[in-house]
């Protein structure tokens, strides 16, 4: 398992995904198989979402190196994630902060909520803190955050969670109407009532289901 980690970062750094070392080390460091149920553990170094039940999917590596290059993440960054399915993406961010860092990271259904706390236990993952709720609403216990980000859609950007960031913060998330194409946006907050937008690529993710998301289909 640990040459196809090796091989898959390597092929992820060639095809532009992974671009800093930061990165690199963190997806060598994360056992993607841990995170993963038993019949999908074959497939862990293919590149491709998987399925980890109730309709949800842990997303593809490639995905997890472009949400941690756009983060630009640094040690000691405190995080806040929403979706955080069965931890995959949350132990890579985790491991790019370090042990001063501190990941957030809230999921709506409470079993896969228990499964990441058990995968992230498992794989030393001591600087993220599961919490199950509506992420939509972010987690107002620890504002402000360095970074938010989101790994399931909205339909546009929620107030809520730009509000939550602090100055010079960042947030990514995947936002649009469509159930097979939405744009990842990264939002900056340049000054207390000012923030800057860009549109960073097409992606496709799972529905984020919550007040300030999509309701329940
Ligand atoms: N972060 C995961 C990984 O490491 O692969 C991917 C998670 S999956 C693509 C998206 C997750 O978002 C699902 O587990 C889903 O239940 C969750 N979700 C959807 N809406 C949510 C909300 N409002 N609050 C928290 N979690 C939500």
């Amino acid at each position: 398992m640990k040459k196809d980690r090796k091989d898959l970062v390597e092929r992820l750094s060639d095809q532009g995904y992974i671009k800093t070392d930061r990165v690199r080390k963190a997806m060598l460091e994360v056992p993607r198989e841990e995170f993963l149920p038993p019949e999908s553990r074959p497939y862990a170094y293919i590149d491709q979402p998987l399925p980890i039940g109730h309709g949800q999917t842990i997303s593809a590596p490639h995905m997890v190196a472009i949400i941690c290059e756009q983060l630009e993440l640094t040690e000691g960054m405190k995080v806040l994630e929403i979706g955080t399915g069965y931890g995959y993406n949350a132990a890579v961010v985790a491991e790019c902060i370090g042990p001063e860092g501190h990941l957030y990271t809230i999921e709506r259904v409470g079993s896969l909520a228990e499964k990441a706390k058990d995968n992230l236990k498992k794989t030393g993952s001591d600087n993220v803190t599961v919490i199950i709720g509506d992420g939509t609403l972010g987690y107002p216990d620890k504002v402000p955050y360095d970074r938010i980000y989101g790994t399931a859609s909205a339909p546009k950007v929620p107030e809520t969670l730009k509000k939550q960031l602090k100055i010079g913060g960042r947030l990514l998330i995947p936002v649009g109407l469509d159930d097979f194409f939405q744009e990842l946006v990264c939002v900056v907050r340049v000054a207390e009532e000012e923030y800057k937008s860009q549109k960073l690529g097409g992606v496709r993710f799972v529905p984020m289901i919550g007040e300030h998301g999509w309701s329940e289909r």
